[in-house]
C-alpha cells in the first residue's frame, strides 16, 4: 500500500485473485527493473459486496484495485516508494485535456488548487509502462483504465484498455484494473 493511512481506513481489501494479480504484476516490473517498488492505492472496504469506497462508485467488491504510478527525481532518477502527492491521488498528468467538455455534474475533478503543493516528479515512464503492459497481459484482468492520450504516450494497446468517460473521475494520476466480476 502506498500509505499505511490505506489500511488504517479497511480502503485495502480485494480478492484473493485481485492480491494474486497485484502480487504478481509487482514481481513482473521488479524483474525487468530491480529494486522498484509497486503501489497500491484505494482497493475495497471489507464490508457486503455493492459496498461503494466512496469516491469511487465501482470499488464495490473486491475485484477493483487502483495502482500509483512511479515517478522520478527532476534528473530522472526513480524514487523507489514515492508518489508525487502525499495520498498517491491527484497529481495529474494533464494529458488528454482535450478529451472531456466540461460537463456537468462530473467527478472529473481536476484539483487545480493542489497543483501547486506537488514537488517536481515527473512520472517514470519506463515503469509505468511495464506495469500497464503487466497488468493488461494478466488474463484474469477484464479492464485497465488510463486516461487514452497517456496510455498512448507509454506505448500501452489492448482491447482491455477503457476510457472511464468524462463524467467519472480521470485516470491520469493512477491505473485501474478490475478481473471480471465474479459470480
Ligand atoms: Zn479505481
Amino acid at each position: 500500500m502506498q500509505s499505511p493511512l490505506y489500511c488504517a481506513t479497511m480502503r485495502n481489501f480485494v480478492t484473493p485473485e485481485m492480491a494474486d494479480v497485484a502480487m504478481q504484476a509487482a514481481r513482473d516490473v521488479a524483474s525487468l527493473y530491480p529494486g522498484t517498488v509497486t503501489l497500491a492505492l484505494d482497493g475495497n472496504f471489507p464490508f457486503f459486496t455493492g459496498f461503494p469506497l466512496l469516491p469511487h462508485l465501482s470499488h464495490d467488491d473486491g475485484t477493483k484495485l487502483d495502482f500509483a504510478y512511479f515517478y522520478t527525481d527532476p534528473n530522472g532518477n526513480y524514487l523507489p516508494g514515492q508518489t508525487r502527492s502525499p495520498v498517491g491521488y491527484w497529481a495529474f498528468e494533464h494529458r488528454g485535456e482535450e478529451t472531456c467538455p466540461p460537463v456537468r455534474p462530473t467527478l472529473r475533478w481536476n484539483m487545480g488548487w493542489l497543483a501547486p503543493l506537488w514537488p517536481d516528479r515527473p512520472i517514470d515512464p519506463d515503469r509505468t509502462s511495464a506495469l500497464g503492459r503487466a497488468l493488461l497481459d494478466d488474463p484474469t484482468v477484464e479492464k485497465v483504465f488510463i486516461e487514452p492520450a497517456l496510455a498512448a504516450d507509454l506505448g500501452l494497446q489492448s482491447d482491455k484498455l477503457r476510457f472511464q468517460g468524462c463524467r467519472a473521475a480521470r485516470h491520469d494520476d493512477h491505473i485501474h484494473v478490475q478481473l471480471a466480476p465474479s459470480s
